[in-house]
């Protein structure tokens, strides 16, 4: 069996990581160079990581990342503290942490790891730009733009095709699927400084959910450094997007207890911003494509789900195939997936709105149970499953 991919982000790259496992052929089609870097999601989360171990692609990245046991939630206004560790799940995963992880990293090496598989065709520099149907739906052929050829294509026939191309995907508009949802309002601001004064790092697990009357931030230990996630109100959006100087000044006022405020203002610190939304399609199938990651589902981004999600849905795909799944165990393969985009997915992202604390830091939840939910344990058997 042949099968395209098209997109090298995270998601195209472990369905084609899993499949290379077995005796099936594979053609990644990507319209960048692999050696671009941009800095986006940071979190692997436990279940993630069981997956990234089976594919032996773990040891490579352990240099690279944080690994993060401690997670809290401070309400500045009144000092509670409330702790919790990823050390709980220790009976059930090999990795009882979340590992902090730049996503260019983890492209980087999952892509050295393809290009060691012989059965992987890895093409750069080339965008997919239209999805033909074989009359008797035995086949899919993509028409791919060439780099730098003005008004050359070259045409890829597989057996299936699987579109892993991102929120903004043009085929998944030319399939006819529809993104439901809703974007929000406000983007996030995101500020990574590579030092903390030392009594604010003492104070802060390698997760911190802080909150304060007027706002909520989430601090994350990475190995360069600090990662401050931030959501402006409306009214602040255009200044907070400008420059460094609001996202500073929001953590100077923060942290005005313990660190003296001009310390945010003598430090390096770079800041970017990004869009959210509550998006998904309404079918993962048509005939022989099938759509997957931020192609077929976008989330607010706190809590590190979206991309894990995506990253565990691409294996258990891949598993289908491996498992030689016929078409009905494909339609199941669908409609499981699918199901699971809107009770799992959009449920746990919903809740994480507006800067409420995760299920597991309230103590009317069993901690145990809400921690697994949050790091996506609980869909880990699913990822084997051969429908
Ligand atoms: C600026 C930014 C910051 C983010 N920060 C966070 C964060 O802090 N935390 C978090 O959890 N998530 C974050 N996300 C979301 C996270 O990056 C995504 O969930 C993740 O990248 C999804 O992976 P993917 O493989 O599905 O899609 P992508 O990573 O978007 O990969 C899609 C790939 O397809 C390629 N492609 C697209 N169209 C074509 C075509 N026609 N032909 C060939 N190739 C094509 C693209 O070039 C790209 O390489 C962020 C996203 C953005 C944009």
């Amino acid at each position: 069996m042949r099968i395209l991919v098209v997109g090298a982000g995270p998601v195209g790259l472990m369905f084609c990581s899993r499949l290379s496992q077995g005796g099936h052929d594979c053609v990644l089609i990507e319209q960048n160079r692999f050696d671009q870097t941009f800095s986006r999601a940071s979190t692997l989360q436990p279940a993630t990581l069981e997956l990234l171990s089976e594919l032996n692609c773990l040891s490579d990245l352990e240099p690279y990342g944080e690994i993060v046991s401690e997670v809290m939630a401070w309400n500045l206004d009144d000092g509670t503290i409330r702790e919790s560790s990823y050390r709980i799940l220790s009976a059930c995963t090999n990795f009882p942490y979340r590992f902090h992880l730049h996503q260019s990293i983890l492209r980087e090496r999952l892509i050295a790891e393809l290009r060691r598989r012989s059965r992987c065709h890895l093409v750069e520099q080339s965008k997919a730009v239209a999805v033909h149907f074989d009359r008797h739906d035995q086949a899919v052929s993509l028409e791919v733009k060439l780099h730098g050829v003005s008004c050359l294509t070259q045409t890829f026939c597989g057996d299936y095709l699987i579109l892993c191309d991102g929120a903004h995907s043009a085929l998944r508009q030319q399939l006819g699927l529809r993104f439901e949802g809703y974007d929000l309002p406000m983007p996030v601001v995101r500020l990574s400084t590579p030092v903390l004064p030392a009594c604010l790092e003492e104070q802060l697990a390698g997760v911190s959910y802080l909150q304060a009357a007027k706002r909520s931030l989430s601090c994350l230990k990475m190995s360069d450094g600090w990662r401050f996630v931030l959501r402006p109100s409306l009214s602040e959006v255009y200044e907070a997007t400008a420059d460094t100087f609001w996202a500073r000044q929001c953590l100077a006022d923060s942290f005005a207890d313990l660190v003296p405020p001009r310390w945010w203002f003598s430090h390096p610190a770079k800041r970017d911003s990004y869009n959210v939304a509550q998006r998904y399609v309404s079918n993962r199938r048509v005939k022989r494509v099938f759509v997957l990651g931020d192609a077929a589902h976008v989330t607010n981004t706190r809590g590190g789900i979206n991309m894990n999600f995506g990253l565990l849905e691409a294996y258990s795909l891949a598993s289908c195939f491996l498992n030689d799944a016929g078409q009905d165990a494909l339609d199941r393969w669908n409609v499981f997936w699918l199901g699971l985009t809107e009770s799992v997915l959009m449920e746990r992202t919903t809740q994480l709105h507006s800067g409420r604390t995760p299920h597991f830091l309230n103590p009317k939840n069993d901690e145990l149970d809400s921690l697994m939910r949050s790091c996506l344990l609980d869909l880990l058997p699913y990822t084997h499953s051969s429908f």
